[in-house]
């Protein structure tokens, strides 16, 4: 039976790479890091400092640049006080609901991720939040620091593989000299490329916060509606309850076939969409917008 695989394009398990704060360090030594492997980051910006006098955090200008070129902006409270959501209705306004609609307004799109200040949160806060995002980083490995090192590093990719589970790397700047982030810059590439070879063998998807949560959401909630399903030809509507403004990740659809599949087409409408064929499997990227797909081989 065809099903909706666990993660993009049939991959076991999931990994994003977060950056915290939004200082320009951080986020111009983070971008430079992640280009040769090809993936993109989600920065998670302290809102109020964007712009600050001081000149430390990256503006809207470099942003926006990013966000246009595929990183996430992700939304790390308006001025990161620790405990804030024990400060009352107004303080959580502001560092919740205002902080998220100015990375809104500023950039043009939808902001999604979420991360705490210290990564501390309680249950309130914790619900309180996920009214307005969508995705919290609540779980984290942190890179950089006295024990970080290249083979814990990869240790934890392969565990996340293992565990078929979604993990967040977390980074402060990955050429920090403080002693609580300080990372050798080669281990790090190293690490990146381990990353980048286990995506190549397709056993990692590699992606912003916002994209594997979205992926994860409109997965759960996802039904396959069968028009028609006989060997060799299969037609069906991939249809999503969510709100289709916040969520528009394609799927990956994976239909077994019984044998390697050959001279396969997939349309939807009149249009052919890619699809890749691995094994017996025929594996389609698709937004479940409820638009009828029709696949065949033989
Ligand atoms: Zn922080």
């Amino acid at each position: 039976m065809p099903s909706i695989a666990q993660y993009k394009g049939n991959a076991p398990a999931a990994i994003s790479l977060t950056f915290d704060d939004g200082d320009i360090a951080v986020v111009d030594n983070g971008v430079e890091a992640l280009k040769p492997f090809g993936f993109k980051g989600t920065f998670f910006v302290i809102v109020g400092e964007i712009e600050d006098k001081d000149g430390t955090h990256a503006g809207w200008e470099k942003l926006k640049k990013m966000a246009n070129a595929g990183h996430e902006i992700g939304n790390h409270t308006w001025d990161h006080k620790r405990y804030f959501y024990q400060m009352g209705d107004k303080v959580l306004q502001q560092e919740v609901v205002k902080s998220s609609r100015l990375i809104d307004e500023k950039l043009g799109r939808k902001t999604v991720s979420f991360a705490f200040p210290y990564n501390e949160f309680d249950e309130t806060s914790a619900s309180y939040v996920l009214r307005y995002q969508p995705f919290v980083r609540f779980k984290e490995f942190c890179y950089g620091g006295p024990d970080w090192s290249l083979d814990k590093a990869n240790k934890w990719i392969d565990d996340t593989i293992k565990s078929r589970k979604w993990g967040a790397a977390m980074f402060h700047d990955v050429k920090s000299e403080s002693p609580m982030f300080k990372m050798k810059y080669s281990d790090l590439m190293a690490n990146l490329k381990y990353l980048k070879d286990a995506q190549d063998k397709n056993l990692v998807w590699v992606a912003t916060y916002g994209e594997v949560g979205k992926y994860c959401a409109e997965r759960n909630a996802s039904r396959i509606q069968y028009i028609e399903h006989v060997p060799g030809r299969i037609v069906f509507k991939l249809t999503c309850p969510l709100s289709k403004e916040i969520y528009n990740e394609a799927l990956t659809v994976k239909i077994p076939a019984s044998a390697p599949p050959a001279n396969v087409s997939v349309l939807s409408g009149d249009k052919a969409i890619p699809f890749k064929v691995r094994g017996n499997d025929i594996l389609l990227d698709i937004i479940p917008d409820g638009s009828l797909v029709k696949v065949s081989w033989n």
